[in-house]
């Protein structure tokens, strides 16, 4: 395996990267809330950790990848206990049940990953916080056993002033208690010893629909410790990689370290990888707080493939905001209409060339390098047209290496130009559309055509009554 570099918040440093049991390498990563739709700054969240995943993969790691969803306890204050619960309060305006509203949410998000081409983990790794309240009781039993929780009428809460782990609460923050503003969590509970403890478990809120009975009494989690407990359930009690968007950093990551810690003793994570926002024109904030934001299924009724976001997302840093526009999508469109119209040229029996060893090598430094996928990508763009110049197209072997990185299904693409055969998912897909239509199902037919055009396949129906499907860039 070869050095691989990354950057870990919590010494704000490049460091080589060791996990600590290779090549195996644990990785948890902070996933949806799912109250309302991902937007397309929540899916460069999870795109940059498929590359990070995938690049690890890449580097002969083998990556045990769990993600969250929460489905309760996360707050409209994002950072407090105060206001409502988010999945609730959507519950409320549908008038649906908070578990009908977290089931189609979390519908949704899996077929924009699926989208995108994301290695999304599956379940039990793809691990919900309703499924994990009896792993949330032990971990909460175990923090109020070393003393670091306190029990009160309106529920329990982390004693942030006992916590004294290596640097106390702060550490990946880098800011000392009394420096945090206060206001984050100025309502905070007259039960509370300090403004800065947070809810572990919330008692006394009958208004509250999803509940359970625990030692302390009926109740539901806070947000913070469902990651802490799931991760611990799944991958151990120190995990190598932890993930999650620059927002988390200093509030639910510091959170998770102190209750993780002060409960086992032993350091939680090892790396602290955090990607930077998509923002909007200007630098506008995308988040759900802020009202408008965009979604993959905008792109699509724009006419953008939505895998053009997936290289949008390649072709910037993770640590650099990115910002988006339609303009940025369709360039990046370009180059994937470039990419996939190469592999029509290709030709799967030929050896590659020698010159195309030394781009391959380029490609790994590049993502051994801090994942820098912007450098990443402009070596296969040079690849692919130095090839046309030389009038020499035998690549193709590199070409699969690089995209199983990438993720741009370059041989789905390949396949299906010559061979005429859709990959199964897709014929799936074709034959539901055609059973729909038949029944005269129009409202189905036409969600299954979305559905494919949003994995880039064209949908064609002529007078027959027959449909055709081809690739989009054609
Ligand atoms: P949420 O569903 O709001 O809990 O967010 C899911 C993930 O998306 C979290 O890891 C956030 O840090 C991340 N995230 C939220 N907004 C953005 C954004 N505009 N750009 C990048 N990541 C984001
Ligand atoms: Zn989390």
């Amino acid at each position: 395996m070869k050095p691989f570099y990354i950057f870990n918040t919590l010494s704000r440093s490049v460091e080589e990267f060791h996990p600590l049991n290779p090549p195996e390498v644990r990785m948890y990563s902070c996933g949806p809330t799912v109250y309302l739709p991902q937007h397309l700054g929540n899916l460069r969240a999870y795109l940059c950790w498929d590359f990070l995943r995938r690049a690890l993969e890449f580097n002969g790691y083998k990556v045990r990848h769990v993600m969250n969803v929460t489905d309760v306890g996360h707050m409209t204050n994002d950072d407090e206990e105060a206001g409502e619960d988010k999945i609730e309060k959507t519950a409320r305006e549908q008038g649906k049940s908070p578990l009908e509203i977290a089931k189609f949410y979390l519908a949704k998000f899996q077929r924009d990953c699926a989208a995108l081409n994301l290695r999304l983990p599956t379940p039990p790794l793809l691990c919900r916080a309703t499924d994990h309240i009896a792993a949330m009781h032990s971990l909460i039993a175990r923090i109020l056993e070393k003393g670091y929780a306190y029990v009160t009428p309106s529920g329990v809460y982390f004693d942030v002033e006992k916590y004294r782990g290596p640097d106390g609460i702060g550490r990946l923050s880098r800011q000392r208690l009394e420096e945090q503003d206060p206001g984050q969590r100025l309502e905070h509970s007259a039960d509370k010893k300090s403004p800065h403890d947070f809810v572990l478990w919330v008692l006394d809120r009958s208004d509250h629909l999803l509940q359970w009975d625990s030692p302390w009494g009926r109740g539901y989690p806070g947000w913070h410790i469902e990651c802490s407990a799931m991760s611990m359930e799944y991958l151990g009690e120190t995990i190598d990689i932890h993930t999650g968007g620059i927002d988390n950093m200093p509030v639910h990551h510091e959170d998770e370290i102190a209750q993780s810690e002060s409960a086992t003793g032993k350091p939680f994570v090892r790396y602290f990888v955090h990607n930077a926002f998509l923002v909007g024109k200007e630098g506008a904030k995308i988040s759900k707080s802020a009202g408008k934001f965009p979604l993959l299924d905008d792109l699509v009724a724009a006419g953008v493939n939505p895998m053009a976001f997936r290289l949008l997302c390649f072709g910037a840093k993770y640590r650099s905001e990115l910002a988006f526009t339609l303009d940025a999508a369709r360039a990046a469109e370009k180059q994937l209409y470039y990419l996939w119209g190469f592999a029509a040229t290709a030709n799967a029996e030929d050896r590659d060339s020698p010159w195309a060893h030394e781009y391959l090598e380029r490609f790994t430094e590049a993502l051994s390098d801090d994942l820098n996928t912007p450098e990443a990508l402009a070596v296969v763009l040079e690849l692919v047209r130095t090839a046309y110049r030389k009038s020499d197209h035998r690549i193709w072997s590199t070409l699969k290496l690089v995209d199983s990185v990438l993720g741009l299904r370059l041989e789905e693409q390949f396949r299906f130009l010559h061979e005429s055969v859709p990959p199964a998912d897709i014929q799936a897909l074709i034959d539901a559309r055609t059973e729909a239509r038949k029944k005269k199902d129009f409202g189905q037919s036409d969600a299954l055509r979305m559905e494919l055009v949003a994995r880039g396949w064209n949908v064609k129906d002529n007078r027959n009554g027959t449909s055709m499907y081809e690739p989009r860039w054609n």
